[in-house]
């Protein structure tokens, strides 16, 4: 029987880990599973209730108030947070650096766990994030670790929101940049880390596609056969 493979990309804000995964999937003929949009759905909704990032209470509430669930479409998983598709509303800085705090609290990523694990399950899958190779998927065939320098991580950002049209000014991304990444490595549960096991890419003087190949590259070295 085909062995079916889970690949998992993690790395820090700004890594393109999004390009990437999807340009790797699409490639493979793989579902891409972006994680980091299922904290975005949950801070999404913090902030429409106007819930602080620092209230473990409402936080817990929303946590079991909320329905979060996953739909593929086009070879790739989307988040709908109560019914509600968020996909095009989750990409503001707010809900990232919202994401980056509430993401830290045990109640929520116990949350949204076995919906990741869920749609690994059957393989075949990119899973990018920051715990995919450490946490959800320890046993996944691939694991990589996408990093880039912190000024080529705010440059990349930068260029990536205004040409979706989000204004947004480099300090703060700057500012923001650096608060995410204490943030997301600091805290005590899931850290962000390049797993055991994990090939390191630096993507400082790799274009996109440069990144892909590798890879790609990697894989076809290292097949992992089933008995
Ligand atoms: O990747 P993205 O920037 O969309 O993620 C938003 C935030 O969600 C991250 O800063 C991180 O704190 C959190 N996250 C996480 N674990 C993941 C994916 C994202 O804690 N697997």
């Amino acid at each position: 029987m085909e062995k079916r493979f889970i690949i998992t990309i993690d790395g820090p804000a700004g890594a393109g880990k999004s390009t990437v995964s999807k340009i790797l999937a699409k490639k493979l003929g793989y579902i891409y599973l972006d994680t980091g949009a299922l904290y975005r759905g949950l801070a999404y909704k913090a902030i429409k209730l106007k819930i602080s990032p620092d209230d473990i209470s409402n936080l817990s509430d929303l946590c079991s108030n909320t329905k979060v669930t996953l739909k593929k479409m086009d070879s790739q998983m989307r988040v709908y947070v109560d019914g509600e598709d968020v996909e095009e509303k989750i990409r503001t800085e707010e809900v990232g650096m919202v994401a980056s705090k509430i993401s830290a609290f045990a109640v929520v990523r116990k949350k949204l766990l076995d919906l990741q694990r869920e749609a690994g399950n059957n393989g075949n899958i990119v899973a990018e994030g920051r715990d995919m190779g450490s946490v959800v998927f320890p046993h996944a065939d691939y694991k990589f670790y996408l990093d880039a320098s912190r000024e080529e991580r705010i440059s990349r950002r930068h260029k990536e929101l205004l040409l979706k049209g989000i204004s947004a000014e480099y300090e703060l991304i700057q500012k923001d940049m650096q608060v995410r990444d204490e943030q997301d490595k600091k805290r005590e549960i899931a850290p962000l880390k390049a797993p055991d096991g994990a090939i390191i890419i630096d993507s400082d003087n790799l274009s996109i596609q440069g990144v892909v190949d590798k890879i790609i590259s990697y894989i076809n070295t290292n097949q992992v056969f089933t008995s």
